[in-house]
């Protein structure tokens, strides 16, 4: 395939964009050349500006679950906007968008609007210290929340230390309140919490990782979680950014029947507009302004077309009573189609999967956690990457992230990457 246009484009970009791009992972840093330049997408493929078609396995990273440019969520866009695209100003939309997630998604009384995962999981960690008057947080290596400056902490000398900002520009003072623990191991965070003694507020959570791989909660872990919130009056923060609305109509919480006291959206939830929201139960959703006095605003907050389009979104998926037993078939066939042809190409992988969510791990032991995701070949990986670019396949330009299926994807789609997958890997061994 040739990407004159995309390779002139970027070298534009690179100009007057720091690196070319909106946000890092687009720039190829990870696997080498150059970041395909996007025209137009429509159901499962890319068109780019070459005019390359590819099958999108990233999906704009999660959102686009029925497809690029699905109808109704276009249809809802263009209507609303011929009615003006902010006010700044209550709309009837949002209530109706509010009470559609709250019917769909378990343990939530009341829900708040922003424009993106990071804003959602940032409010809810403020919400969490206001409302337990407590500073500390617990997050899992390998997780990622967003880019708020309380995230952005990795392990400094193991995982029980505080954590050592992995950013310049994160404070040491705001590094301290956030401690890392590892994700599948309740010692560990049992271990955090007995030596902060009352000084934890939250306990944010992917409840299905998605940011380092696809990794399964073991079972328990989650319920291992919870039991202990409850114990030391902590919040269990569920960040369901990636999962919400995409692993079942309630996310993970529904999925798995554990309760979350905080759960935070993206993705799906905007139906490809920027959109955020978090939600939990009255009693702590009151201490948001105006309300109560922890404060959260945003000029863009509940926008007309962000609300039409995430709307639209959430209405078809909770009218298609099928579409998360479709979603999991196709992924499941996916995934045995991959693990046959790997197996017969002798290429050691670990493939996990939870639903729609699924990644290739070129490692033979099972990925667990960072430690375990870290140990995946990144060579190999970056080869696999290029194979399939090569045979119009676009999945994520990195190995840490997961690929995202769409109900867009026809058998016959899946059966092509499947091939594909086989003629990359031919002649690894
Ligand atoms: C994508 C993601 C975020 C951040 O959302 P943005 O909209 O990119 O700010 C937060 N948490 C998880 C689990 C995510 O996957």
């Amino acid at each position: 395939m040739q990407y004159q246009r995309s390779s002139q484009l970027f070298i534009e970009a690179q100009k007057v964009i720091p690196g070319g791009v909106n946000s890092p992972v687009r720039a190829f840093k990870g696997v080498g050349g150059t970041p395909i330049f996007v025209k137009s997408a429509k159901g499962a493929y890319l068109y780019d500006e070459d005019n390359n078609r590819l099958i999108d396995y990233i999906n704009s990273w999660g959102p686009m679950i029925l497809g690029h440019a699905h109808q109704p969520v276009i249809d809802a866009i263009t209507d609303i906007a011929k009615q003006g695209t902010s006010f700044g100003m209550p709309t009837e939309l949002e209530t109706k968008i509010a009470a559609l997630a709250i019917e769909m998604v378990p343990n939530i009384d009341k829900i708040r609007f922003v424009n993106s995962g990071t804003e959602a999981c940032m409010s809810a960690i403020r919400l969490a210290r206001g409302f337990t008057k407590k500073d500390k947080i617990i997050k899992f290596a390998g997780c990622y929340h967003g880019h708020s400056d309380s995230f952005l902490i990795q392990a400094g000398s193991g995982a029980s230390t505080f954590g050592i900002p992995n950013s310049p520009g994160v404070t040491e003072g705001t590094a301290k309140d956030t401690l890392l623990a590892n994700y599948n191991d309740l010692n560990n965070v049992e271990a955090l919490i007995a030596a902060n003694k009352n000084q934890i507020a939250a306990i944010i959570v992917e409840p299905v990782a998605g940011n380092m791989g696809c990794i399964p909660p073991k079972e328990g872990f989650l319920k291992g979680l919870q039991l202990l919130c409850n114990a030391h009056e902590i919040l269990l923060i569920f960040d369901e950014v990636m999962t919400g609305f995409r692993l079942a109509k309630g996310g993970v919480q529904e999925l798995y029947n554990i309760k979350a006291d905080i759960v935070c959206f993206g993705k799906v939830i905007g139906g490809g507009l920027p959109v955020g929201a978090f939600a939990a139960r009255e009693e702590i959703m009151n201490h948001l302004a105006p309300l109560g006095p922890v404060y959260q605003a945003g000029t863009l907050s509940g926008n007309p077309l962000a609300m039409a389009a995430g709307l639209a979104m959430l209405t078809e998926l909770n009218s298609d009573q099928a579409i998360y037993k479709r979603l999991d078939e196709k992924t499941a066939y996916l995934e045995k189609g991959i693990q046959e042809v790997l197996d017969q190409n002798n290429v050691i992988h670990t493939i996990n999967r939870v639903g729609s969510m699924i990644s290739v791990h070129f490692d033979a032991n099972p990925v667990v956690d960072f430690e375990s995701a870290k140990r995946g070949d990144n060579e190999l990986f970056k080869k696999f990457f290029h194979g399939l670019l090569n045979e119009g396949i676009y999945i994520a330009p990195s190995a840490y992230e997961t690929w995202f299926i769409t109900d867009a994807l026809t058998y016959e789609d899946l059966d092509s990457t499947i091939k594909a997958v086989a003629n990359v890997t031919r002649f690894w061994s």
